[in-house]
């Protein structure tokens, strides 16, 4: 039975999306797609936009490419970086070379990594302008869908993860939190401002890392569900024993890229249902 559903989530997969521009879905998707140890979200709206959050690793950017233009994506309608650091920017040089970025966001913070230089290089190179949007700032991406950014609250912390956009995508009834790294600071400014938070899914920050997803915080957004976007890295403490047995303990359903793959996220405007899966190519990396 197990081989079955194996075999059930390999095909989800192995067949090329269909989807093309021409074919606009008309649902809202997120997809979390798995970069291993790694953030990158693809967001395609009802109206055919499709919206980048994070580019993954360096190591991962062909890989994210290839899923992208199965879909027949050549344009952003936006692209976000969440934050500066390598896992969430290395890929992303890559994105603004080979697909037509119409706004590019990323929070006003520098990094001196080479990542972070290489993207500043490619941003003066292609000519693009970047939008330093801030908390309360919001994307109005069609009627029914619109990204709000609630954080970064303040324009100083100690560690880098803290500067992340924590995102909130809202598609009519439908709500989704998306953490990127950002840790308990981030979090408990949030609920001090008394931010409304609550979603029904939460895209856990930083990994799953115990630096993210106090107990306090997760109870304010009560989600239906969180996704993990994490490598095979549990040793590292990602995602650490201490998130997953506070989502288990508050009994939310949890998708982890690790254990899963690519997690899609299907909403109607009403109601949320998630699709996910291993390519067959993946399964044999694998197995090697
Ligand atoms: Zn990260």
């Amino acid at each position: 039975m197990k081989k079955f559903i194996l075999v059930l989530l390999c095909l989800f997969f192995v067949i090329p999306p269909q989807t093309t521009e021409a074919e606009e879905p008309k649902e809202l998707q997120i997809h979390f797609i798995d970069v291993g140890q790694a953030d990158s979200i693809l967001i395609r709206t009802p109206q055919g936009k499709n919206i980048l959050i994070d580019a993954g690793g360096k190591k991962s950017a062909v890989k994210l490419m290839n899923y992208l233009r199965a879909f027949g994506i050549t344009t952003f309608d936006a692209v976000i970086a969440t934050h500066p650091h390598h896992d969430h920017i290395g890929g992303m040089s890559a994105i603004l070379e080979n697909f037509t970025v119409k706004a590019f966001y990323m929070p006003d913070i520098s990094h001196y990594t080479h990542a972070f230089n290489d993207l500043y290089t490619t941003v003066k190179k292609e000519g693009i302008m970047i939008f330093k949007a801030k908390a309360g700032n919001k994307i109005d991406v069609e009627p029914g869908v619109k990204i709000n950014i609630i954080a970064p609250l303040k324009g100083n912390y100690d560690h880098l993860n803290d500067y992340s956009y924590v995102l909130k995508v809202i598609h009519n009834e439908n709500s989704f939190l998306l953490m990127a790294d950002a840790g308990e600071q981030s979090e408990t400014e949030l609920l001090e401002k008394k931010v409304n938070v609550k979603a029904d899914v939460i895209k856990i920050g930083h990994h799953g890392a115990d630096t993210s997803s106090t107990l306090p915080f997760l109870k304010k957004v009560n989600p239906d569900t969180a996704v993990i976007s994490t490598g095979n890295r549990i040793k590292q403490g990602y995602p650490s024993k201490a998130v997953i047995n506070r989502l288990h303990y508050l009994k939310i359903p949890t998708y982890r890229s690790d254990l899963l793959g690519t997690i899609v996220a299907h909403s109607d405007g009403h109601n949320i249902t998630f699709t996910y899966g291993k390519s067959e190519q993946e399964h044999q990396e694998e197995k090697e």
